[in-house]
C-alpha cells in the first residue's frame, strides 16, 4: 500500500485517494472496527471526496479546517488543492496514523497538514495558535453525525475566520439546516444557521460510499458568511447571546403560540405579547413561522 508515488517532471504530484482497498487495509492495520458512537462511516470513494472538494469551492488560498479526518479519504484530496488542512481528530488511533497517510500519498504536500487531537466540540483559536496553525477560512467535513449540528455551530460561533462551509451530515439533518421558515422540519439549526450566513442543500450522498454502509442517505449542506461589512444584523457574540435563548425558547414547545412559547423568557405572557407587537411580530403565531430576521428583531438588537 505505501508504493512510492510516481515522480513527475511538470509539479507537484496529485494526491494518492483512498479506495475501498486502501481503507480496509488501514483499518485491519490499526485494527480498528469504527464506533457507532464516534460516527465513523469513512469514505472509500475518490469521486465522493473530489464532489466534496468541488461543491466546497475551496482554492490555493483556503486554510481548511476538518473534523474528524478519520483514515484521511477526505484529508488527502483537499491537500491537493488548498493552501493548508487543520484536522481536529478526537480518536487518538486515527489521528496517529494520519501524517504518514498524508507522507505516503500525498508526499508533495505533506507540509500543508496540521493535525490536532482534539474533541471539535472545545477546540478554539487558541488551540490552532498552540499547533501552528492559521485561522481556517472554510471549514469542509464529513461530519461525525452524532455530533454534527452542535460542532457546526460551535466552528460557526468559535472561529468568525470561516467564510465558507462544505458539511456532508445526515440527509435529514441537511434537510433541516436549509429549511426555510414556516417548513415542518424548520426549527433551531435552521435558524442558528441562517444566522451566519446563506444556508443551501449542495447534493445527496448515498450510503454505498462509506465502509461502513450507515442505515441513512448523507446529504451536503453549503453555507456561505455574509460578506464582512454586509451583515443584515450584526453577527457578534452579544448579538448571539441575545438572539439564541430567544429561538431556544420559541422552539422548546412547537405546539405553543410564541406568547405563550416565550412567556418564561420575557416575564410572563404580557410582556411576551408586549415585546412581540413591538417587533411587529402577532403573538398569535408559532415559532416556526419566524425568520432569523424576526428574532434578531424580537432581541431589540438589529441595525
Ligand atoms: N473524514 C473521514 C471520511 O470522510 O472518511 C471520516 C469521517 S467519519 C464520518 C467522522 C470522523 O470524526 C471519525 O474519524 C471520528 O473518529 C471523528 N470524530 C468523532 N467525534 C469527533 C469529535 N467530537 N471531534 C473530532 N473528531 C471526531
Amino acid at each position: 500500500m505505501d508504493t512510492p508515488l510516481e515522480k513527475s517532471p511538470a509539479g507537484p504530484r496529485p494526491a494518492a485517494l483512498l479506495g475501498p482497498v486502501e481503507i480496509r487495509q488501514l483499518a485491519d492495520e490499526l485494527d480498528i472496527t469504527p464506533t457507532k458512537k464516534l460516527g465513523q462511516n469513512f469514505v472509500h470513494d475518490p469521486n465522493t471526496v473530489r464532489r466534496i472538494v468541488t461543491a466546497a469551492a475551496v482554492a490555493d488560498d483556503d486554510d481548511v479546517v476538518e473534523v474528524g479526518p478519520g483514515l484521511g479519504s477526505l484529508t488527502l484530496a483537499l491537500l491537493d488543492t488548498v493552501r493548508s488542512v487543520t484536522a481536529v481528530e478526537i480518536d487518538p488511533r486515527l489521528a496517529g496514523r494520519l501524517p504518514r497517510t498524508v507522507a505516503d500519498r500525498a508526499p508533495d504536500h505533506a507540509d500543508r497538514l496540521t493535525l490536532i487531537l482534539q474533541d471539535a466540540l472545545t477546540v478554539t483559536p487558541t488551540d490552532f495558535r498552540a499547533a501552528g496553525a492559521p485561522a481556517p477560512t472554510a471549514l469542509v467535513a464529513n461530519l461525525p453525525y452524532n455530533v454534527s449540528v452542535p460542532v457546526l455551530l460551535h466552528l460557526l460561533a468559535g472561529f468568525p475566520s470561516i467564510t465558507r462551509v462544505l458539511v456532508m451530515v445526515q440527509a435529514e439533518v441537511a434537510d433541516r439546516l436549509a429549511a426555510a421558515p414556516g417548513s415542518k422540519i424548520y426549527g433551531v439549526p435552521s435558524v442558528k444557521a441562517a444566522f451566519y450566513g446563506t444556508v443551501r442543500r449542495a447534493g445527496s450522498i448515498g450510503v454505498n460510499v462509506f465502509w461502513p454502509a450507515p442505515k441513512v442517505d448523507s446529504g451536503l449542506v453549503r453555507i456561505d458568511r455574509f460578506p464582512a461589512g454586509s451583515e443584515p444584523w450584526p453577527v457578534t457574540v452579544e448579538t448571539r447571546a441575545a438572539v439564541f435563548p430567544l429561538v431556544d425558547a420559541a422552539f422548546a414547545q412547537r405546539r405553543k403560540t410564541l406568547r405563550a412559547a416565550l412567556s418564561g423568557h420575557f416575564g410572563c405572557g404580557a410582556a411576551a405579547e408586549q415585546a412581540l407587537r413591538s417587533a411587529d411580530i402577532d403573538p398569535g403565531l408559532r415559532g416556526e413561522k419566524l425568520g432569523v430576521a424576526d428574532f434578531v428583531r424580537l432581541a431589540g438588537v438589529g441595525r
